[in-house]
């Protein structure tokens, strides 16, 4: 009984062979490169009019993002996912600024440039903190026209820690003094910080990016007269740190018009030396 199953199982394999060489006439040879469609890669038979394939298998991508299979480069249209997007150089005055977009899903990068839009009111409250214009120079040159007549004055102030310097130059003369009291010195630098921040009140500017100014249009009080509409700009540096205070304000005295053009300078800020 057992020889019978023996020669029964043995016919069985050489009818299965037979039926295998007759379907497939040839030994099937794999080319080296990948065919390829939208989902799969694999080795074809080189035999014509085979249809037998090795090695199928999915693409393989990286990432949601990837562009190209890692095993036969099959290549496919992706869209990357940014984020918000974060200032990673911030933009000044003299220079554009970079914002940074970071694919959410491969960590790719890429950037647009910021430009300078204006301070914010947290900076500009900074500029005219009495902290930040401690030690500094301050230049004033103006020049008052009217009937007929031209008057330029222009004075400078030094402030350091416990002293100022004053030059004054009016009508051809010109004084100057060193204030050693540094409670008088103190006095006076308050008096030229808050005449600078009477001026400077955020809500009334706005910036002008091409001229890389600050205008305002507002009342400016000139010593004892009364308040007059004048056009003023700031200007500031990298900083955020002014550096320019122009007004051009029109008044009038004793029944004369005059137009005041002024100029002030600051500098030297923190490094004044008298
Ligand atoms: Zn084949
Ligand atoms: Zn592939
Ligand atoms: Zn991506």
């Amino acid at each position: 009984m057992k020889k019978i199953l023996v020669v029964l199982m043995a016919i069985c394999m050489v009818i299965t062979l037979c039926v295998t060489l007759t379907s497939c006439a040839h030994k099937c040879e794999f080319s080296t490169d990948w065919s390829k469609d939208a989902t799969h890669h694999w080795h074809a038979c080189i035999g014509e009019e085979c249809v037998e394939v090795a090695d199928k298998a999915e693409h393989v991508w990286d990432n949601a993002c990837d562009t190209s299979c890692n095993t036969c480069g099959q290549t496919r249209t992706t869209e990357h996912v940014w984020n918000a997007g974060e200032i990673t150089t911030k933009p000044t005055q003299a220079k554009d600024g970079v914002k940074t977009f970071t694919c959410t899903v491969c960590s790719e990068t890429k950037t647009e440039t910021v430009p300078f839009t204006g301070l914010t009111v947290d900076e500009w409250n900074d500029a005219f903190s009495s902290s930040s214009v401690e030690n500094f120079t301050y230049n004033e040159a103006s020049s008052t026209k009217g009937s007929g007549m031209t008057m330029d004055t222009e004075v400078t102030y030094k402030f350091t820690e416990d002293k100022a310097y004053v030059k004054m130059h009016m009508a051809g003369q010109t004084q100057e003094e060193t204030v050693n009291d540094k409670l008088t010195a103190n006095a006076l630098r308050k008096q030229m910080v808050d005449s600078i921040r009477e001026l400077a009140v955020f809500a009334d500017y706005s910036y002008d990016a091409a001229t890389k100014t600050y205008k305002a249009v507002r009342d400016i009080k000139i010593d004892s007269l009364d308040a007059s509409t004048s056009d003023i700009t700031l200007k500031f540096n990298d900083d955020n740190k002014l550096v320019e205070l122009k007004y051009t304000v029109e008044f009038e005295m004793s029944g004369i018009d005059f137009t005041a053009t002024s100029t002030v300078t600051l500098s030297d800020y923190g490094t004044t030396k008298i």
